[in-house]
């Protein structure tokens, strides 16, 4: 994958982090992404701001083309960012360093404060978190964690991964969970891709897709072993796959009940892809599903699933 610098064509293109436009003739940060229609090939690129790709996924720069458009500052942000990720693999920030800009960051803190959990207010709407007082001794943020199983004490360090951060009601930085953000408690994730989404060789998956659970938001789709359809509400698995029309190959899904995806022929590679995905919601849902389907498997794919389940 090559990503590049470049100067903006025009001021029609938006960033895909912040979603704000990005300004004629100022640096842009694109991309490549690479899809294919019938026997064609096309690339394109995925723009973004310095600024926020810098604070969202430093370790794009590394092979980029045209870093020569960075400011001086933007050159010192960076060469400080790879120091940082030499040691982890993942660039964190400190609290201080947070802007309360809104976008996906990477933070380390110490916990100075923990709240059980219980339902708090957010964005008008009542919902079950834990309120984390976090940071260091220059400065302190609330930390909202959705996910309220995770268990974690007074006095830990918190190395959050993808976690939200935007400006709170009182004017200071507020960080909240997604289900995407990853909680490593007091050593830093030592390989990054042990994070990374596996994706199977062996899958025929259209270009960034792979295989992933989720529960049925209808009842229309049909299990592909059974037939049967997937009630709403469900857990389902859906793969990825090409769908033949007579205009050519189109981008489609196949949908599977949980247990009959383990009489598919791609089973064990689906499983992968589908695992690797897992999102602490999904985990807590279907927990007990989850674990009679990883006894089913086969010795080295549940070895490969222990990195995230
Ligand atoms: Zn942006
Ligand atoms: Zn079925």
């Amino acid at each position: 994958m090559v990503s590049k610098i470049e100067l903006a064509k025009s001021n029609r293109s938006t960033c895909k982090i912040c979603n704000q436009k990005i300004e004629k003739d100022t640096p842009r940060f694109g991309l490549e992404s690479v899809f294919k229609r019938g026997e064609d090939e096309f690339t394109s690129y995925k723009w973004h701001h310095i600024e926020c790709m810098l604070k969202n996924n430093p370790d794009a720069f590394i092979n980029a083309e045209g870093l020569d458009l960075l400011t001086p500052e933007q050159e010192s942000e960076l060469a400080k960012l790879k120091e940082k990720s030499l040691s982890s693999g993942v660039s964190f920030f400190e609290v201080e360093d947070l802007t309360g800009e809104e976008g996906k960051v990477n933070v380390q803190a110490k916990v100075f404060r923990l709240l059980p959990a219980r339902e708090v207010e957010f964005r008008g709407s009542f919902v079950d978190a834990k309120t984390l007082q976090i940071g260091n001794s220059a400065r302190r943020v609330k930390f909202l964690l959705f996910d309220t199983n995770q268990e974690i004490k007074k006095g830990d360090t918190v190395y959050l991964k993808g976690v939200l951060s935007d400006l709170s009601e009182e004017g200071g930085v507020l960080l909240y969970s997604d289900p995407d953000t990853k909680v490593y408690l007091n050593e830093p994730p030592s390989e990054e891709n042990k994070l990374q989404i596996y994706v199977s060789a062996e899958l025929d998956n259209p270009p960034n897709t792979t295989c992933e659970f989720s529960v049925a938001k209808s009842s229309r789709a049909k299990c592909f072993v059974c037939k049967e359809p997937i009630q709403k509400g469900e857990p389902k698995l859906s793969k990825p796959s090409w769908i033949e029309t007579p205009r050519g190959k189109i981008v489609g899904n196949v949908s599977y009940h949980l247990e009959c995806a383990l009489s598919d022929s791609d089973s064990e590679e689906m499983m992968k892809e589908a695992f690797s995905k897992l999102t602490p919601q999904f985990i807590s849902e279907n927990a007990d599903m989850l674990q009679t389907i990883k006894e089913k498997l086969s010795k080295p794919t549940q070895t490969f699933i222990s990195d995230y389940f």
